[in-house]
């Protein structure tokens, strides 16, 4: 057994009652688990200030002094230890108000000590409470000067001499124990070409650094371990998948692609939409699977790409599908589908859970002639009644809102698998998407249509929304359309219901009719009345639009040019951005407007605030990960755990590059890893691939 795998408990001096509470608390189980309980900061002490240096911008101060007075203040219980610190520059008040005698007994007027502590201001006077201290001398000096590493740690561990100095010491025990004895992991001419320092090392300076150069070797070093090996294991898997999985090749394109591209475009494609539509052509000329995830920002044009991309699946004789999340947002894609597909005689249908039976029965059977080419959806399309006559092709939007055994349902809806295009507008920080979707080709539009001018965005409070109607008004008048979106959160439906009702009632006095008409859409109405509603919007018929997050994906108007967003605060990053996405599609300024009362966390605050700032959906999904941490980013729940302790998939990206780079490179020379001098990286990933870490597919 690898010694990082010993139970804690069984370690020489680690007090069972202990180990207990670092298994109930931390989940620490193991000397590995402890190891890699890194320290969340380090307390600088390599720096000695001197007396007139302090001040509020330091959290802590070194000193070098010699005492003074020592005297106790105060009566019996309320006593504490006072005594003065002298350097060259001035004189601080040490003090003491638990363990005195301790103290007392180790302290002389005339000594020298070297003090460290957090500073307080005491009626304008600074004291240091309950400094850390030392007799001093030069050559304890040079010692002491390091970084004194910090641990997180639960009240229970502080109540039981677990707090961040009692896990030091406890750790300091345990790197006496694996002396000599961790096995390394990477190859030392590895090690030696990338310059990486050794696992044991790496784990002896990330908890005693001496200076800040050990430190960022052992990060770098450890940082590589979590992400070297987690690439390796997801290149593999790549692998694996692609040759595994045979698919349709698309040998030619046909008469259908060209004569859209040559004749019927309605536009110029943007040099993104070329990249991503070449990238598909030569995915789908081989005889594998497509697997690829298209992430464009809200607005970037995806759905020509997609129509294209399915274009050359009819130009070889085979069907393609479409597939949404919601019956809005498949409405909405079939719609503009059908616009594209018109001109070029393209066969395309909707399906839905509220089509008719009749209609249901037309399209099944069309569907097994093979006279109908395209078909859009929702979860319908998976049922077991609807068969193709030849699938080749399937479009999924907003993939994460599918699970796993649902999309199986689509593969096996021919002899081969078809070839998958997901198409994603929650942009995902490239770092993330690499190491994420390890297992999925990923292609990026990143660039808008021509043309656009970008969204005014900004912050108002609640005591503004007349200003905020006022301007609504001009924007109206100048033949504009508005909406006006509330949360909609299910742990607090009953009251979000009430304040969209009541915001309703609010905007129909401000906006009466005849001059204004209002639609009003939630999740409470029936398909139909929600579709009619949505329709006299899109018709022009009414003004407003007041709605609950419903329209949160897919809804094209693009004379809607004012969103209003009533309680932002309560919206994540990436919602407040897909809300934002649904103006600024014509020709004319657009504005969002974010609605919110005064009391905001600080963390609403930087929302709003990168809001204001930034349209880049990349940017805002970069703070958002930074906000919220990866588990929670959309679209990637299904992923398992990252088990990255110290790495931070929004700061080290470029580490994570080169990690990836290292590991293909690795897997290049030595696909199977059966190099004598590789047998480490393999023995490790067997250990990890035992751990069962949760590597879920994800297409
Ligand atoms: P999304 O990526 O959000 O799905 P859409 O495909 O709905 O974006 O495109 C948004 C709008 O931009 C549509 O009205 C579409 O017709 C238009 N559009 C897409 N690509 C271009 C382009 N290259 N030039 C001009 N307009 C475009
Ligand atoms: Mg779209």
């Amino acid at each position: 057994m690898q010694i990082l795998e010993t139970p804690l408990h069984v370690v020489p001096g680690v007090i069972p009652k202990k180990a207990a509470l670092l298994r109930k608390d931390c989940g620490i189980e193991t000397v590995g688990d402890l190891l890699t309980w890194y320290p969340f900061r380090y307390i600088d002490r390599t720096k000695v200030y001197t007396v007139r240096e302090i001040n509020d911008e330091l959290p802590y101060i070194q000193l070098v002094g010699r005492l003074e007075q020592i005297k106790l203040v105060g009566k019996q219980k309320k006593q504490r230890l006072s005594a003065l610190l002298r350097d060259s520059s001035g004189i601080v008040e040490l003090v003491w108000f638990q363990g005195i005698k301790y103290v007392q007994d180790k302290i002389r007027p005339g000594m020298d000590f070297l003090v460290f502590g957090k500073p307080a201001n005491f009626h304008g006077t600074w004291n240091i409470p309950h400094p850390d201290i030392e007799l001093y001398s030069a050559e304890k000096a040079a010692q002491a000067s390091k970084l004194q590493p910090v641990y997180s740690s639960s009240e229970a561990m502080k109540r039981a001499f677990l707090e961040s100095k009692g896990l030091s010491a406890m750790i300091q025990n345990i790197l006496r124990f694996v002396e000599g004895k961790i096995d390394e992991t990477v190859p030392e001419s590895m090690r030696h070409e990338l310059n990486l320092i050794g696992l044991e090392q790496a784990f002896r300076w990330i908890h005693q650094p001496s200076n800040p150069e050990e430190l960022k070797k052992a990060e770098k070093r450890l940082k590589f371990e979590e992400l070297f090996f987690l690439q390796i294991r997801l290149i593999r898997q790549n692998l694996v998948n692609k040759r595994q999985i045979k698919g349709f090749a698309f040998e030619s394109i046909g008469k259908y692609f060209n004569t859209f591209y040559k004749e019927h475009m309605p536009f110029e494609l943007t040099n993104a939409q070329k990249r991503v539509i070449k990238e598909v052509r030569s995915d789908v000329a081989r005889p594998i699977q497509m697997n690829r995830l298209v992430q464009g920002d809200v607005g970037s044009g995806k759905t020509i790409v997609a129509f294209m991309s399915m274009l050359m699946a009819l130009d070889n004789g085979f069907q393609a599908c479409m597939m949404a999340p919601t019956e809005i947002l498949a409405q909405q894609h079939y719609l503009s589908l059908s616009e594209l597909a018109r001109a070029i005689g393209v066969n395309i249908r909707l399906l839905t859970g509220s089509s008719k039976t009749k209609e249901r029965r037309e399209i099944h059977q069309a569907l097994e002639e093979g006279t109908l080419h395209i078909l859009v959806g929702t979860h319908a399309l998976l049922e077991d009644k609807v068969k193709f006559h030849n699938l080749g092709f399937v479009v999924i939007d907003e993939q994460h809102r599918f699970g796993v055994a649902q999309r199986a349902k689509l593969w096996a809806k021919n002899h081969l698998p078809p070839h998958v295009l997901i198409m994603s507008a929650t942009p995902i920080p490239r770092t993330l998407a690499m190491t994420l979707y390890g297992d999925l080709d990923v292609s990026v539009i990143d660039e808008l249509p021509p043309g656009r001018k970008p969204i005014q965005t900004v912050h108002r409070y609640d005591s503004e929304r007349p200003v905020v109607l006022e301007f609504l008004k001009k924007e109206i008048s100048k033949g504009r359309q508005v909406y006006f979106v509330y949360p909609l959160i299910e742990e607090s439906e009953q009251l979000d219901y009430r304040n969209l009702f009541e915001g309703y009632e609010h905007l129909v006095s401000w906006f009466p009719a005849p001059q204004y008409h209002l639609s009003i859409v939630h999740g409470k109405l029936k398909p139909a009345d929600k579709e009619f509603e949505m329709q006299r919007f899109v018709k022009k018929e009414t003004q407003i639009m007041v709605a609950t997050t419903v329209i949160e994906v897919g809804v094209n108007v693009p004379n809607a040019s004012v969103m209003v967003i009533e309680s932002a605060e309560r919206f994540g990053l990436s919602q407040l951005h897909q809300l934002r996405g649904r103006v600024g599609r014509g020709a004319d300024q657009s504005y969002c407007m974010m609605i919110t009362g005064v009391k905001l966390s600080s963390d609403a605050r930087i929302r709003l605030k990168t809001m204001t700032e930034t349209n880049d959906g990349f940017k805002i999904a970069e703070v958002d990960l930074r906000l919220r941490g990866p588990g929670d980013l959309q679209g990637t729940q299904q992923s398992g755990t990252l088990d990255l302790k110290l790495s931070d998939l929004s700061r080290d990206a470029a580490l994570i590059s080169w990690c990836r780079e290292q590991a293909q490179a690795l897997l290049e020379r030595d696909p199977n890893l059966e190099a004598a001098e590789n047998h480490c990286i393999k023995e490790r990933l067997l250990l990890l691939q035992s751990k069962q870490m949760n590597w879920g597919r994800i297409s």
